[in-house]
């Protein structure tokens, strides 16, 4: 599977400060910042009938492509990996890693939110005034079900077309490690036909993702343009509190923890892996979506970090599906912010502690497109006595929130890749010179 060729770096980045720019501009000149904020009609039409179609179809080539890659790659990384011993011990660190940075994660959202209790100052008319304005886009919410039985068929599809329909990733996972274990077992010739037809799959999906990447600048250029545009400056100056810690808690994450853990493990400094994962950072705070970032994710861990395939290819769409240590800190953050809002009493330490656990194993099963944590936050909510519709309070700044945990999210992922790949090259044949290197120097 060779990694998709892109446009350069700073085309992207162009599109994103531009977009920016433009949409904050238009949004100072003619948005009444409310809250809520009142949008022109004109600047509703403009950004329902050109930035939202263009944003829209960038991200959906980049999605059409995640369910097949997402199988091709991990069946053909576990095929190539060899062994159950190789999968166990590569699939073992991946998954003890996520875990640990998510937990890691939601412990310092919970840190920052109790030192800080932005909720308790909050005005009650205030209060009430949200919840009147975004209480019907709340109601539409549903809370995610969260049985036992329920989380087993979410891991455990009976039909694997319809999870991939469904965009069930966890059921897509397992099949595609169950095929993947499957191939090392059969006869040599068999296992390669399939090997070379999962590996064609995956390139196909390349030439998908390049003319997706092609559209980049201005779909990036779009999503940010509406996202800024019509967002409501006094909504995010109320919500200042709050905002500020879960930004401050992502910032502590994405850029003091995780590049200490890469430094630690994978001897890569924090100015090297962030040059090398800008692209990624750009597309995942730009579509706010870690299944709209694989791609790029899978083209930067080959040809920035030389990762082969059956690494990258592995701890990749895992990491996009469940690894989302910024949404765990998010979640945290704004469980805790809610709690003092509407509970008459602070959490205990045991309830917080819960609250932790309940963030990190939701963040695992959260969806990796925009706003795909929000079902599940209200399930954690619900199980600590909060009112899942309290959520209303902040979906009004979701979206740059969102934008935010997902770069760290994607961070985590990029990480992750780093450091099993450090952890298993003695181990490896050599890997082959990065693939597109030349692609690389153009890229960067
Ligand atoms: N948008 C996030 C992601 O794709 C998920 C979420 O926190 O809502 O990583």
């Amino acid at each position: 599977m060779s990694a998709p060729h892109s446009v350069p770096h700073t085309r992207i980045l162009a599109g994103l400060i531009l977009g920016a720019i433009a949409g904050c501009a238009v949004n100072v000149a003619f948005v009444d910042p409310g809250p809520p904020a009142v949008v022109p009609a004109w600047l509703k039409w403009v950004n329902a009938n050109v930035a939202e179609p263009v944003g829209t179809v960038f991200l959906r080539l980049l999605f059409v492509t995640v369910v097949p890659l997402v199988f091709a790659s991990l069946a053909v990384g576990v095929a190539q990996i060899g062994g159950l011993g190789a999968v166990g011990r590569v699939g073992g660190k991946t998954l003890v890693y996520f875990l640990l940075i998510s937990a890691i994660a939601a412990t310092i959202g919970l840190a920052l939110v109790n030192a800080v209790q932005p909720g308790r100052g909050l005005p009650p008319d205030t209060v009430a005034e949200l919840q009147k304005t975004y209480g019907g886009d709340a109601a539409k919410k549903k809370p995610a079900d969260f049985t036992v039985l329920e989380f087993v068929k979410q891991v455990v599809p009976n039909n694997p077309v319809s999870a991939a329909a469904n965009l069930e990733m966890l059921g897509i996972i397992t099949f595609a490690l169950l095929v993947g274990v499957g191939i090392t077992n059969l006869e040599p010739a068999k296992a390669e036909v399939l090997k070379q037809f999962l590996e064609a799959v995956g390139d196909l999906m390349v030439f998908v993702i390049q003319v997706a990447m092609r559209l980049a600048p201005y779909g990036v250029f779009c999503l940010i343009f509406k996202t800024t545009s019509e967002l409501g400056f006094g909504l995010l100056q109320l919500l200042a509190g709050y905002a500020g810690v879960v930004i401050a808690g992502l910032a502590i994450q994405g850029f003091v923890v995780l590049p200490l853990l890469v430094r630690a493990f994978a001897g890569i400094g924090p100015r090297e892996f962030f040059t090398k994962i800008r692209t990624s950072m750009v597309t995942a705070f730009s579509t706010s979506s870690s299944s709209a970032t694989l791609p790029t994710n899978m083209r930067v861990a080959q040809t920035e970090f030389g990762v082969p395939v059956r690494i990258a290819g592995f701890v990749l769409p895992l990491g996009a599906t469940m690894c989302m240590a910024g949404t765990a800190l998010f979640e945290g953050v704004t469980v805790m912010f809610l709690a003092q809002v509407f509970l008459p009493e602070p959490l205990t330490l045991g309830s917080q502690a819960l609250v932790v656990v309940l963030c990190v194993l939701t963040a695992v099963g959260a969806a990796g497109v925009p706003g795909g944590s929000i079902p599940l936050l209200m399930l954690v909510l619900g199980s600590i006595g909060v009112e899942p519709g309290a959520i209303a309070l902040i979906l009004g700044i979701d979206r740059i929130l969102d934008m935010c945990r997902t770069t760290v999210n994607n961070i985590g992922d990029m990480s992750a890749v780093a450091i099993v790949w450090a952890g298993e090259r003695g181990r490896e044949p050599p890997a082959a010179a990065p693939a597109n290197s030349e692609e690389s120097a153009k890229t960067s």
